[in-house]
């Protein structure tokens, strides 16, 4: 029954949870009264899913992983996502970790806790949603929803061994998530199987007027097409993407399953994206600066951390900030002004707006010639913890595959295809990642399956 599910999660996350660190709060006792109350003739009836915590549920904590709202801010509403999981059944039971509002890629800048990876606890889980991803990976949720600005559903699902799903810009409300850069953002499903995320994405795609963005176009039915085959599909293999700076054993993993579609009747193409190498330095301007827009909303009046005694207005202001975000969110917000202030906005903020245009048409051009494209997610696999933590510009480097598809507004999935010894005893998993057309969600999951 779904009380019995919840009673599995329960036990399994009091066993493993210590040593894991997915989660950030949960409330089992009110999830077995929901889950005892859920109609199970509706598609997510029962289900208990888990939100990464950055995604608004009323009554539910929300701190995006920072000081300034883990200081006693309640949602007072429901987002887009949370409306549409409730009316599909599901059991919103806990809320999972995440880089300081989702700047990262190894949840290590989260400043309220450590998530480790289940498949090796002295590595990443990635980020920044590896919350919902290492909770996915140990069975402590059976799916979870994260947020994806430029790979934070797909690299801590290629590291953690799941599938993570960052739909096409505008295909899923982001009312109600708290915003990074606004430009880029997309929620999307983590889960163990690519029939799992078909079934999320279904339950949250569709339009919503309070996200100007998200589009009124109608929702396909994503299951129906999981079975097809890539037999006659056109699979593009862009080289900028196996090249250099590559580990050539998690080349080799994604190579295999580019073979292995190819042996199940698709066409392996030749392409270029010539702009690639662009993508780190164009997204490292753009979403700092709608961050650093995004993000004046916390002024300490209106939501969490408020400093105490000020001695007026303005050090307010400045003591909550300064009090409140931590060291890679200040970085952001430094970026971010500096890119959009008058003297360097033309050289910095307007160029970047350019190349992203590029690195659009690049794409354009390319489904031109296939239906969908074939990538590595990460460079390597998930790395030490605590390895780099004073070098920022390897760690956004290392972003390299998943930025671009962000900047272009298409859908993107990672699928694993495999893993790699770590030399110490674990074997650590490989993400094969696939991109499809802007909104083209099905042939996405169609490859996906098949890859799978
Ligand atoms: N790692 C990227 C960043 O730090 C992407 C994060 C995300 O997708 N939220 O900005």
């Amino acid at each position: 029954s779904a009380v019995d599910i919840v009673d599995d999660l329960a036990a399994a996350i009091a066993a493993r949870d210590a040593e894991v660190g997915a989660y950030l709060s949960h409330d089992l006792a009110a999830a077995r009264e929901a889950a005892a109350a859920a109609d199970l003739s509706l598609p997510l009836g029962g289900i208990p899913i888990a939100l990464k915590d950055n995604i608004n549920v009323t009554g539910q904590p929300c701190t995006c992983g920072s000081r300034f709202l883990a200081s006693g801010y309640t949602a007072p509403y429901d987002a887009g996502v949370t409306e549409r999981l409730k009316r599909s059944g599901a059991v919103l039971f806990g809320r999972t970790n995440l880089d300081e509002f989702a700047m990262g890629s190894a949840t290590e800048n989260s400043a309220l806790q450590l998530t480790r990876n289940p498949r090796d606890l002295s590595r990443i889980a990635g980020g920044s949603s590896g919350g919902s991803a290492a909770a996915v990976a140990a069975d402590l949720a059976i799916a979870a929803l994260g947020s994806d600005t430029g790979g934070s559903i797909r690299q801590p699902a290629s590291h953690c061994g799941v599938v993570g799903l960052k739909p096409s810009y505008g295909r899923v409300s982001r009312y109600g998530l708290v915003a990074f850069a606004s430009s880029l953002d997309q929620i999307g499903p983590l889960t163990k199987s690519v029939e799992d995320a078909a079934l999320l994405l279904q339950a949250i795609a569709g339009e919503d007027q309070r996200d100007s963005t998200c589009l009124k176009v109608p929702v396909p039915d994503y299951s129906a097409e999981l079975g097809k085959g890539v037999a006659g599909l056109r699979l593009g293999i862009p080289r900028e993407y196996f090249g250099e700076g590559i580990d050539p054993e998690v080349r080799a993993r994604v190579e295999a399953a580019a073979k292995r579609l190819q042996d199940q009747g698709a066409e392996l193409v030749d392409i270029s994206l010539p702009h690639t190498e662009h993508a780190v330095a164009t997204y490292y301007i753009i979403a700092p600066a709608e961050a650093s827009s995004n993000l004046s909303r916390f002024d300490g009046i209106r939501y969490g951390k408020r400093a105490d005694q000020p001695a007026d207005l303005a050090a307010l202001y400045q003591r909550s900030r300064e009090e409140g975000f931590g060291p890679e969110v200040k970085r952001r917000i430094i970026l971010g002004t500096y890119v959009l202030s008058s003297g360097y906005y033309d050289a910095y903020y307007s160029r970047a707006q350019k190349v992203r245009t590029l690195i659009r048409k690049d794409f354009e051009n390319a489904f031109g010639q296939v239906d969908a494209i074939l990538t590595p997610v990460a460079p390597g696999p998930a790395r030490k913890i605590g390895e780099f933590a004073d070098d920022p510009l390897h760690e956004y480097l290392s972003d390299i595959f998943t930025l671009a598809p962000n900047l272009a507004g298409l859908c993107a999935i990672s699928v694993p295809c495999g893993t790699v010894a770590s030399g110490e005893g674990t074997e650590l998993p490989v993400g094969l990642q696939i991109l499809a057309p802007h909104l083209g969600e099905s042939t996405l999951l169609r490859v996906a399956k098949a890859a799978e």
